[in-house]
């Protein structure tokens, strides 16, 4: 079956593959997992890579097709398919898409976590319907991705939809990536919990920060406004850019519920060149499955 979408999820500490047909949306034909094992080295990552793909024909009975995508986190060149910034740093420099292209014998075409999750929950997920969708990944780091009628943005640097990197004005917290100020240093977990901790709270993660703050902890509070505050301020940024008809939040962040209620929507509005916010702010439908199903619904699209 050629039209089956074939796509693997190559993540820090799992490799995963599905075979998707396009004709039943959210759902795997198949879905195989194994080990990352990254101390073992980018040979090694290859070898697993082409051992799922083989063990995935040998259980479907199908053939691996022309082109498969792969979604993983870092930046992905769009020229060279190189990886940059990857926390697996053993794959960052080395030219991935082609090796696989070669062992594989097939074509790949990759994105990074963002993009995949943004494609997978703009198609099946949670912006279903919608033509331009801005998906957010607020977790440990803070990404997003851009998808138009369907396809995602790459952009001409493969940075499209990157916002964690734009500045906070008033903000001067150095980023890992060189400069100050990022929205990752304000909104990224580590972040919250970091502004926690130097304001006299306890070293605790955000979701007990966030019960805290049910409980009505007042120092919970202050950190649960300041993330309204600074994301409003910086997401209404990229709305004037995009004015996107729905943004979907994934990561840990994504998960506290202020940021989907009234007061965070009049917070954007204060900073955004209009008088009305239509855009809906969405949850995720597609849980841990937008990685791997992104990376299948980028082998349906060629740039
Ligand atoms: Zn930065």
């Amino acid at each position: 079956m050629d039209s089956l979408l074939w796509g693997i999820d190559l993540g820090g500490t799992k490799i995963e593959i599905a075979l998707c047909d396009p004709a039943k949306p959210a759902e795997a034909l198949l879905r195989r997992r194994c080990d990352t094992s990254a101390h073992l080295g980018y040979d090694q990552i290859l070898a697993r890579i082409s051992s799922l793909v083989a063990e995935a024909e040998e259980i479907s009975g199908f053939h691996r097709p022309a082109l498969i995508g792969i979604g993983t986190p870092g930046a992905v060149d769009p020229a060279t398919g190189e990886l940059k910034n990857s926390n697996t740093t053993c794959l960052n420099g080395r030219p991935l898409r082609q090796n696989l292209a070669e062992i594989l014998g097939c074509e790949i075409t990759m994105a990074n976590d963002a993009n995949c999750f943004t494609l997978a929950e703009a198609r099946w997920g949670a912006g279903k319907g919608e033509d331009l969708v801005l998906g957010l990944i607020l977790g440990t780091g803070v990404g997003g991705g851009i998808c138009i009628g369907g396809r995602v943005i790459n952009g001409l640097h493969g940075i499209a939809g990157e916002w964690g990197h734009n500045p906070i004005p008033g903000e001067d917290q150095p980023c890992y990536c060189g400069r100050r100020g990022c929205v990752e240093t304000v909104l990224a977990g580590p972040s919250l919990q970091r502004f926690y901790r130097e304001s006299g709270g306890e070293d605790l993660k955000l979701p007990a920060i966030y019960q805290r703050a049910v409980e009505g902890e007042d120092l919970a509070n202050q950190t649960l406004v300041r993330l309204r505050e600074k994301f409003a301020q910086a997401i209404a940024a990229v709305i004037n850019i995009l004015d996107p008809d729905a943004i979907v939040i994934g990561g840990g962040v994504g998960n506290i519920p202020l940021l989907y209620e009234q007061p965070t929507r009049e917070a954007i509005l204060q900073h955004l060149f209009n008088s009305e916010l239509k855009t809906q702010i969405l949850r995720p439908l597609l849980g841990d499955s937008a990685g791997v199903f992104g990376a299948a619904l980028l082998s349906a699209q060629r740039d």
